[in-house]
């Protein structure tokens, strides 16, 4: 498909240029022929003619004109061959980011439809043998319903962050601006995830000083819960987070750093890629997760004009750095 539409790039900016490159002979072969016309009729008129400057014969004229035409000619296809070769090299340039945008956007689509897919194969099957069986009773029924909801819910999950991938990925998305202390922003984001840090008995520690920049109060905040979420994710039981906030030299920043699994070397380029999720069969438990929140976070810092930083040791921790 790009191959055709290359060489029909090609195709329109060869006809712009042959079509200046051949205006331009014309005119340059009117003004030739014109001159020549003129220095014969000067040539036939002036009496008695000069004996130094005999008249122009008629198939000097003729000759003349042929190689006025040759040599245009042979510049306009010297112009066709390079224009030709460098038109599709700048049409592969032009059509090259756009081919690879709908690479993305088919393998996005074909994970995302693949991330749906488990859940739904997983309701469907529960769902069939159940109906196979003469007797079903109600305890069964409740438990296949119950089974059945925490897919719903997997899948819903799944199409929130896709939802919010779209709005803070896409670079589409204007966030209104306004200045925000960070210090309040992890506060706000740590009263989210109060639950399942209990829940493991996992400690944060907060060392907050204020830093006020101008950002998004409400996409800062999802930022923070995620990095919060993932540090109690990939913690043990009973570890310690640490938050810290604080101003820079021209930047606030936020530090989430946990004692937990951490993450080795080679996964760590890719971490912030769509979909990406780092080995973790080696952990003794199975962590849920689809691979979409640090995307999202990656795209909120940079919409607030931002970074993310990891710095992790496998077995030690890790600690992301967001500067806003
Ligand atoms: P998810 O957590 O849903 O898998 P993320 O995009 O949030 O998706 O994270 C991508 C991967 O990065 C995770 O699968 C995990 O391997 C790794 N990761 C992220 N945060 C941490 C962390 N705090 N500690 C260890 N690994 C992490």
């Amino acid at each position: 498909m790009f191959h055709k539409a290359r060489i029909k790039l090609t195709v329109f900016y060869l006809a712009i240029i042959m079509l200046i490159s051949i205006s331009f002979s014309m005119v340059i072969y009117g003004g030739s022929i014109t001159e020549l016309n003129r220095i014969e009729q000067t040539q036939r008129f002036r009496r008695p003619p000069a004996p130094f400057l005999p008249g122009i014969e008629p198939d000097i004229i003729q000759e003349t004109k042929g190689r006025i035409v040759f040599a245009l000619a042979l510049i306009n296809l010297i112009i066709l061959g390079v224009s030709g070769t460098a038109g599709y090299f700048l049409a592969g340039k032009t059509l090259n980011p756009i081919s690879e945008m709908l690479e993305d956007q088919k393998k996005f689509v074909s994970d995302a439809s693949h991330e749906l897919r488990t859940p739904l194969t997983s309701i469907k099957t529960e769902i069939e043998v159940a109906l196979r069986s003469k007797e079903l009773d109600l305890k069964e029924t409740k438990n296949l319903l119950s089974s059945n909801l925490e897919e719903v819910n997997k899948m819903q999950k799944l199409t929130n962050y896709l939802l919010e991938l779209n709005k803070f990925q896409s670079g589409s998305g204007k966030l209104s601006f306004s200045r925000v202390n960070l210090k309040d922003i992890v506060e706000k984001a740590i009263k989210q995830i109060e639950k399942p840090a209990e829940a493991k008995n996992i400690k944060i520690t907060k060392k907050l000083q204020n830093a006020t920049v101008n950002g998004n109060e409400e996409s800062l905040i999802q930022l923070a819960v995620i990095l919060l979420d993932n540090a109690i994710k990939y913690s043990s039981q009973g570890k310690e987070i640490i938050v810290k906030t604080g101003k820079g030299t021209t930047t606030g920043f936020m530090e989430f750093k946990d004692s937990g699994v951490g993450i080795k070397k080679e996964d760590l380029p890719h971490i912030f890629e769509r979909f990406y999720r780092a080995d973790t069969s080696r952990s003794k438990e199975r962590v849920d997760g689809y691979g979409l929140g640090l995307s999202i976070a990656d795209g909120i810092a940079k919409l607030n004009n931002g970074s993310i930083k990891v710095e992790s040791k496998p077995g030690h921790g890790s600690t992301f750095t967001v500067r806003i």
